[in-house]
């Protein structure tokens, strides 16, 4: 038997591992049975090139574990190492400087252990000792090498019949938890359910009729999958089996809208599948997240920074063994390699699109509604996104119809320049409460789109800076004709004194309310125009509308909302009101205009509807 020290420079790595990592301690599970994935896979690239000659057998790594013993072990039958190969790979972390770097990043092991690739002694995060029983797939003596987590270890020639590698955790009073099937279970299938080799862990069990109870057979329980969808060609794939993996993955989410097969290997290697889903809920968003996987090892589902922002809220897998392990997030985000990868997905995300809007419009508009907040998102927020996504980008009517930008430029042009020349886009938010003002609009010839979406203000306000001599405009930010001017003749409008007369005898019947003011106006609106309506100015409105997604404009969220109350001048109830001001009149007339835009209520509603009442009498 022969005894020597790890080559760490430093005086002793292990509490640093130990400490460091706590919180995360349960990846030691990946790590040692990612090694043993890659020990099979090398032996299979061994033999594919010749260079291995016997029999491969069954190829499968196995995860056991033994709770008397207190011993989790797992075992692959892949290239095994020699005794050199052990000093060589365990025994000399080889890396330089390793003081000055511990020292450095001593608040963040993930940090060092990717570093340093010391994959294998993560698993000292949970053990008190290691024993590694190892016959490499070369003639060579069988070994077993051993060591309690201090810098010191043992390594002595063994008997094992079988080639491959045995890890054996003795697990440490602490972490005994992981010494239980659930637990297991649990993390084999969070960090391996898509490794590329079998892992067989327990066996299968099946009902028993005469001990009426399920018996475990001889079969091993295989808990992973090992050739996900991602790893296929989209060719060979049909719709089935892309929802059928969506429902693998999130059984409790709907059917999702699309999906988009990623696969490229130049410059940076990446597969992976990412899906539109319909969400329902804010909940949804939550727990139902992209997975980040590296060769088929699970990493995380925290993928921000790597996945553009507005893309996070996609659903299933991205794959690429250039994303770095064990990193930490900073050092993921000034990653070059990585800044290129989440570039790459947005291009893609967007080529997908267009190219389902241009290949199937008809699909792409039914399923508008849903995948709007994502490229509303997008837009917004990736400049890059917005260029491409320019093309593909609907606006939707309140009769219902799609429209791209272009579309609806050609669509509005002639009817909706103003004198200036300026296009005004017309929308409304509610159309059952802008009702009138959508129908007053109708009349004209205008069109109106529908703006209910979450992040139509923001929208709003970035298509009027891109989007060339175009402003919008809610239906009810004023009367039609003052919305889109198109000449400087108003018709005859009211001397001044007679118009201030009409205006104080409207102002002081005005209910008081909360937070609420109003302007009154008089305007020639024709005949046949009700005789007083309420609007409402674009541009504080939708100030206060923005206050309440960010917290910088808090100050317009605080101004009281300001209306106006338009008298038509042209109407013969307001030309009898300037005569001779009839009080119950004035006060019924405010009411209607209130009520059309929701804002009777309680007291105020009912004293209208007994005026009304007597009224009829
Ligand atoms: P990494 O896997 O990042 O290289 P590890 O510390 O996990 O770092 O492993 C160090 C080396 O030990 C591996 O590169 C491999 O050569 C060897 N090794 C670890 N586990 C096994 C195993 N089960 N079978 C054969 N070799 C192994």
């Amino acid at each position: 038997m022969k005894q020597g020290n790890i080559g760490v420079t430093t005086e002793n790595i292990f509490p640093v591992i130990k400490k460091f990592l706590y919180s995360d301690h349960e990846i030691f599970l990946r790590e040692i049975v990612s090694n043993a994935v890659d020990a099979t896979q090398k032996l299979k690239t061994l033999e594919g090139k010749g260079e291995f000659k016997g029999e491969l057998g069954e190829l499968k790594v196995t995860v056991s574990f033994d709770k008397e013993a207190k011993t989790i072990t797992v075992s692959d039958r892949g290239i095994g190492m020699t005794a050199d190969e052990i000093d060589k790979y365990i025994n000399q972390i080889a890396f330089s400087g390793a003081n000055d770097f511990l020292d450095k990043y001593k608040d963040d092991a993930t940090q060092i252990i990717g570093h340093f690739g010391l994959g294998f002694y993560s698993s000292f995060m949970v053990s008190d000792r290691v024993d590694i029983i190892t016959k490499s797939y070369k003639d060579a003596p069988a070994v077993k090498w051993s060591c309690d987590g201090s810098p010191e270890y043992t390594i002595e020639e063994t008997d094992k019949a079988d080639r491959g590698t045995d890890i054996v955790m003795h697990i440490s009073e602490d972490c005994e938890e992981f010494l239980d099937k659930w637990k297991l279970e649990g993390l084999l299938k969070k960090y391996c359910h898509f490794l590329a080799v079998p892992v067989a862990f327990g066996k299968k069990t099946k009902w028993d009729e005469e001990q009426k109870k399920s018996v475990e057979t001889d079969e091993d329980e295989i808990i992973n999958d090992v050739e996900p969808l991602w790893t296929r060609k989209p060719g060979d794939l049909k719709d089935e089996d892309y929802k059928q993996f969506y429902r693998h993955l999130y059984p409790m989410a709907d059917e999702p809208l699309f999906w988009i097969h990623l696969n490229v290997d130049y410059p940076f290697n990446l597969t992976g599948i990412l899906y539109f889903p319909k969400i329902k809920n804010q909940l949804d968003i939550q727990r139902n997240k992209i997975q980040l996987y590296c060769n088929q090892v699970f990493v995380t589902d925290q993928v921000e920074g790597i996945v553009p922002e507005f893309l996070t809220l996609l659903h299933g897998v991205i794959d690429s063994p250039d994303i770095p392990l064990n990193v930490s997030r900073s050092y993921l985000q000034s990653d070059s390699n990585v800044k290129k990868i989440s570039q790459y997905i947005t291009k893609k995300v967007a080529d997908r699109l267009n190219s389902i809007f241009k290949n199937e419009r008809k699909e792409f508009e039914e399923k508008w509604d849903d995948i709007s907040i994502f490229i509303d998102y997008g837009m917004l927020s990736e400049e890059q996104f917005y260029d491409k996504a320019r093309q593909f980008f609907l606006l939707k009517d309140t009769d219902g119809k799609y429209f791209t930008l272009d579309e609806y430029k050609t669509l509005t042009e002639s009817a909706q320049t103003n004198k200036d020349g300026n296009l005004v886009y017309l929308y409304a938010q509610d159309p059952e409460a802008q009702y009138t003002y959508i129908e007053a609009a109708r009349n004209k010839g205008y069109n109106v789109l529908l703006m209910q979406g979450q992040l139509d203000t923001p929208l709003i306000n970035m298509l009027e800076q891109k989007l060339e001599k175009t402003t919008f405009s809610r239906v009810d930010a004023d009367v039609i004709d003052r919305l889109i001017v198109k000449d400087d003749s108003t018709g005859t409008e009211l001397g001044k004194e007679e118009s201030e007369k009409l205006q104080n005898a409207f102002k002081e019947l005005l209910p008081k309310m909360d937070k609420t003011e109003f302007n009154v106006q008089t305007s020639a609106l024709g005949i046949g125009q009700l005789p007083v309506m309420i609007t409402q100015s674009e541009y504080m409105r939708r100030m206060k509308e923005m206050s309440r997604m960010n917290p910088g404009m808090a100050f317009y969220g605080e101004m009281p909302d300001t209306y106006n109350l338009v008298l038509n001048t042209d109407d013969e109830i307001i030309k009898s009101c300037i005569e001779n001001p009839d009080n119950e009149k004035i006060s019924q007339l405010i009411d209607i205009a209130l009520l059309q835009n929701g804002m009777l209520k309680g007291e105020a509603l009912t004293k209208f509807v007994k005026r009304s009442v007597s009224m009829i009498k």
